[in-house]
């Protein structure tokens, strides 16, 4: 994984730099190209301009000779010496006068003798422009050249046309000097062409290669400056007219040898930008290495940390934090289908541990029985630690009954599993634990182990059994109840502030409802009384809210003003009860469960069976749990023993028919263990 980020990381690097360098060279064999061809288009501007001096050089001197006197003098001799005298000037092949009709009449050379040259271009063309005249060129006679001819109009005193001056011009003498002088940038090959694109002349020197030109290569459309890439000779080609002539620059060259300069230029440039680019990329992949390096090192300190803030430093499991997160995963994945058993354990008695063992003999009891729960749940579910010697277990897939299984098997190993402190020391430790499923008893998470602590609680309030599943009597209402929600919910708050209250009663609502409805159920009762006198026992004790939780744990005896107080509880619930109309019957079992079959109870002191039926059950099963379940104030009775008790006072404080009703109910239920404390699990199972 590391190596695969490295790689990646510097491919991409490279990848980015080698398409830089590409982009680079790009641009460059781009700019290049327009480079040579502005040198092209440079070479043809620079080489017309110097023909034009060139030409207007000849032109003028041609001139200056045009306005010497010899010329004028009409004297024949005198005339052919002096022609032969500047007749030399190297670019000039001849020097020759005409008469205005058109005769040659003496030159440099005299053999020729007189020559009707009136119908030629440098003779007509100087008459009738005025000037002095370039002809194109034209193909000498007498030699196997191409020569042009400049001419000159020589005016008398008059103003009169007296004679026309002219000089062929062998071309490769002209341009001998021509091509000498320009220094072509672009190394490609120049050409002049005349009006009938004939090749003048060209510094190519082969002349086979010369005939290839055709007309049509050098294209006349302007005269303007061009480029074109003519096939099939493939040439890159600039063209500039000569002023003042009708001639034309022609500067060429071949496409492959343009590309081969470009490319060349291109590769120059490449080395120069590799030496430049070459320390730059090679700090650029330090850097990004060393940027890799240490991402990966944040990367990994950061999971290291995270780790941390989700492991219990003592035991390594799962912190509390970590638990509530994985606790909320699984739920989303969890449903009817797939339930998930919430496991939550205390260890009993661990202060009295630490106490006499010491902290550290502590410590080493968590890692250890957090390494037994690892292993237990290894394949079943998550293990967490909760709190200080509080556990929790995930199992997700696992139901109600399963889970229960599950949960007192565990508590049996951890029971029977030594743990050695030192050398000599080996101590067996017990836990309590509570369990709730997923989505049966609780429909989210906080409640799911609010439940699972609830029915942890009642766990260690049992002696005998130290594994407790949640029980729920509000599912068991919500099923007879059916449909009236309101109800529920009133009924869901009103059982929040009663437990909330009085942690010495805890669960005493839910047991007198059970023993009240089964009892109700026993005596034949009607579906509705059922109903009612479950409600109402649910609810019996909903007055003590108003009396202060001092005086309900208080363990001694109460003072006459405290016990006033408490009597006053009946009234109380009824009274709280009251604006709900539904419960109107209900409510009869808040009001009359303290009333006494002889007539000494309170509030009202009825007897016999003027206390109504809700109210002689009431009291009956409300004084049974109390003496079966811990208080403050009494020791605890095993089912036996407050049977008996309850017996004993049957026609003093209870209904003696309804006694006699609630021993048989309890003898049926569950004959072989009359001497549990547990009556309640006795009860309901
Ligand atoms: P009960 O049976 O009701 O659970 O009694 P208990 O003593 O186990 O419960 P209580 O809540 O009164 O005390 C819990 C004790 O757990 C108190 C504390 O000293 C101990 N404890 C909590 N965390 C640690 C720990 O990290 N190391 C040690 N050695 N003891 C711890
Ligand atoms: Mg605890
Ligand atoms: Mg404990």
């Amino acid at each position: 994984m590391r190596t695969f980020v490295y790689k990646k990381h510097n491919l991409l690097a490279t990848l980015s730099v080698l398409l830089i360098f590409v982009f680079l060279l790009m641009v460059d064999f781009y700019y290049s190209w327009q480079e040579y061809e502005d040198r092209l288009v440079r070479d043809a501007q620079n080489g017309a301009i110097y023909a034009e001096e060139t030409v207007g050089q000849i032109i003028s001197i041609l001139e200056a000779i045009g306005r010497s006197p010899v010329l004028k003098s009409g004297d024949s001799a005198k005339i052919s010496r002096f022609l032969n005298e500047v007749g030399y000037y190297q670019q000039v092949t001849s020097l020759e006068l005409a008469n205005s009709d058109g005769m040659r009449w003496t030159g440099k050379r005299t053999d020729i003798g007189i020559l009707d040259v009136s119908d030629r271009e440098f003779f007509q063309g100087a008459v009738e422009t005025g000037r002095p005249y370039v002809t194109g060129a034209v193909r000498s006679k007498l030699f196997p050249k191409i020569e042009f001819v400049v001419s000159c109009p020589l005016y008398g005193e008059d103003g009169k046309l007296e004679n026309v001056f002219y000089a062929p011009v062998w071309n490769d003498r002209f341009f001998r000097n021509f091509l000498n002088k320009i220094k072509l940038e672009s190394g490609a090959s120049l050409h002049v062409v005349d009006q009938d694109q004939q090749l003048l002349i060209s510094s190519l020197k082969e002349v086979d290669r010369l005939e290839t030109y055709k007309p049509k290569t050098f294209s006349t459309e302007n005269n303007n400056i061009y480029k074109l890439i003519t096939s099939p000779d493939a040439r890159l080609t600039a063209r500039k007219a000569i002023p003042g002539t009708s001639w034309a620059i022609i500067v060429d060259q071949d496409v492959s040898v343009v590309v081969r300069k470009v490319l060349g230029k291109v590769f120059y440039d490449s080395l120069i930008i590799i030496l430049v680019l070459l320390p730059v990329i090679l700090a650029f992949t330090i850097f990004i290495i060393q940027i890799n390096r240490q991402r990966h090192e944040l990367i990994r300190s950061n999971k290291k940390l995270q780790s941390l803030a989700l492991t219990d430093g003592l035991t390594e499991l799962l912190n509390h934090r970590a638990f509530q997160d994985t606790l909320s995963r699984y739920i989303e994945k969890a449903g009817p289908e797939a339930p998930l058993t919430l496991v939550m354990m205390d260890i009993d008695n661990f202060k009295i541990f630490n106490d006499q063992f010491g902290h550290q003999a502590g410590d080493v009891v968590l890692k250890q029985l957090s390494l037994l729960l690892k292993s237990y749940f290894k394949n079943a579910g998550v293990v967490a630690r909760y709190g200080g010697e509080e556990f929790v277990a995930i199992l997700p897939n696992t139901g109600h009954e399963e889970g229960l299984a599950i949960a007192q098997q565990l508590c049996a190993a951890i029971q029977t599993t030594p743990i050695v402190l030192d050398a000599e020391t080996e101590v067996r430790i017990a836990v309590s634990i509570g369990t709730a499923t997923y989505p049966k008893d609780a429909e989210d998470r906080e409640n799911l182990i609010k439940f699972a602590d609830r029915a942890l609680y009642k766990a260690k309030e049992q002696e005998s059994n130290k594994v407790q599943m949640y029980y729920s009597v509000l599912e068991e209402l919500r099923v007879n109840i059916k449909g009236d929600q309101d109800l529920m919910k009133v009924i869901h708050t009103l059982n929040t502030i009663i437990n909330a209250k009085d942690k010495y009663t805890y669960g005493h609502s839910e047991r007198v409802m059970n023993y009240a409805t089964r009892l109700a159920v026993h005596m034949g009762l009607c579906q509705e009384d059922i109903h009612n006198i479950s409600i109402g026992a649910f609810l019996h004790d909903i007055g003590k809210i108003e009396i202060p939780g001092d005086i309900l744990s208080k363990p001694g005896k109460l003072s006459d003003e405290e016990f006033e107080f408490v009597r006053k509880h009946p009234l109380i619930g009824a009274e709280i009860i009251k604006p709900i109309k539904s419960l109107e019957k209900a409510r009869q079992f808040t009001l009359y469960h303290h009333e006494r079959f002889d007539g000494t109870g309170y509030p009202f002191g009825l007897s016999g069976k003027d206390i109504p039926i809700y109210g002689r059950i009431a009291a009956v099963v409300d004084a049974f749990d109390a003496m079966t379940s811990n208080r403050p104030y009494q020791k605890v009775k095993t089912c036996r023993e407050a049977l008996e008790e309850i017996n004993r006072s049957a026609g003093r404080q209870f209904d003696p028919d309804i006694v006699s009703q609630f021993i048989e109910l309890f003898s049926k239920t569950r004959e072989e263990e009359p001497d549990s404390q547990d009556c309640f699990s006795v009860m309901i199972h």
